[in-house]
């Protein structure tokens, strides 16, 4: 797990504007481009690098996530992007906004490039709920859900047409997908690009559609997802998922799957931050004597020794019996609260018994600097 920071890859400060963001990409993505850097593993590398990093810091709803949860508040997938799953098809279609207008600089630049004028065609995101107990959130865990959702239609694998022969180059544009128009203007002669009317920009039309799915490439259906939880996730956290949303009309490129985190209640534990709470409630009997107990814990029982003379209000704490923490996965602890039980109701008998201690001297409360009060206890426990 160690991948770069996203600021430093685009070596861009982290209160950068979008602006600034986007300059430092297009610098790195014309630096690097494959087509100017044939069979050089190390700029492709760089280049799907730095498409990953502008993929995130990009969108302010994935930066924000960043920002906040590091790497994987946008990695449900396992590995995320790190295992490079934003394909070429991906990045290529980023040029459009990066690059302004329908024309990726590298048209000219670079002959034809491979997106060329072309529109790619995106799936809408999806938006699930995952409900986890504790120990899910403190562990991470591995998730199969079956989702609904558009995905390719299964009689033309998406491209809409009903056989291999029935695509044709688009009439209208030759195939690029947008036309060029030249204008006469008071200013002169002006040249403007734009998306093929005819072919919405695709480059070809179908001839004989697909009958399933009457040409758009999609159909309802559902699909087992793994999704890699990290451990130290929380309620209203969102991660994504990228390519996993609905697939797109005519084999375009899929939305994303969007993880909303919701928390199950746990029985007896509650949750804050990256510790674990427990109430524990113990009698004066037993705070007086000293005993053992068993609490319980994310991962199952422990038994804990409670000291002859325990006070009421102590903070007992499980080392590392916490939650792992998202970005630096050191866990928190469990803080054990303890409360020594006062009887309610009492028989004539324990009435006579308590009424012989009452005037004992050790039953006379004499706090000492050890016997902490609220606010020291408080100062324990938020340290
Ligand atoms: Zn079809
Ligand atoms: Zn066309």
């Amino acid at each position: 797990m160690s991948k770069r920071d996203y600021y430093d890859i685009l070596g861009v400060p982290k209160n950068a504007d979008a602006d600034e963001i986007k300059k430092a990409y297009r610098k790195l993505a014309i630096k690097y481009h494959p087509d100017k850097n044939p069979d050089d593993k190390s700029a492709e590398d760089k280049f799907k690098e730095a498409a990953e990093a502008y993929e995130i810091l990009s969108s302010p709803e994935k930066r924000q996530r960043y920002d906040q949860f590091g790497h994987a508040g946008n990695s449900a997938g396992g590995g995320g992007y790190g295992g490079g799953s934003m394909n070429m098809e991906d990045i290529f279609s980023q040029f459009g906004d990066i690059f302004g207008g329908g024309g990726s600089p590298f048209e000219g630049f670079f002959g034809g490039g491979r997106g060329g004028g072309r529109r790619v065609n995106k799936g809408s995101n999806l938006r699930i709920k995952v409900k986890l107990t504790l120990e899910e959130i403190a562990n991470g865990v591995e998730k199969k859900i079956k989702v609904n959702k558009q995905v390719a239609c299964h009689t033309c694998h998406g491209s809409g047409a009903k056989d291999k022969g029935s695509f044709s180059t688009c009439s209208t544009c030759g195939g690029q997908g947008s036309v060029r128009r030249v204008q006469n203007t008071i200013l002169g002669q002006m040249q403007t690009t734009t998306t093929c009317p005819t072919c919405h920009g695709e480059g070809q039309v179908i001839t004989a559609k697909c009958t399933t799915c009457h040409g758009e490439g999609v159909e309802r259906g559902e699909e087992m997802i793994t999704i890699n939880i990290p451990a130290g996730v929380g309620e209203g956290m969102q991660l994504s998922m990228s390519g996993k949303g609905n697939a797109a009309v005519r084999g375009g490129v899929p939305g994303d799957l969007l993880i909303l985190i919701e928390e199950i209640e746990h029985e007896h534990l509650k949750r804050d931050g990256n510790n674990v709470v427990y109430d524990m409630h113990i009698s004066f009997v037993d705070a007086a004597l000293g005993t053992q107990v068993e609490v319980p814990t994310i991962d199952g029982k422990a038994k804990i020794k409670i000291e002859p003379g325990t006070q009421g209000g102590r903070i007992l704490r499980l080392k590392g019996k916490g939650i792992k923490d998202i970005q630096s996965h050191s866990r928190g602890d469990q803080l054990v609260h303890v409360n020594v039980w006062t009887p309610k109701a009492l028989s004539k008998e324990e009435r006579g018994m308590l009424e012989k201690l009452q005037d004992s001297p050790n039953f006379k409360p004499s706090p000492g600097k050890n016997d902490k009060g609220f606010f020291e206890r408080m100062k324990e426990y938020f340290e």
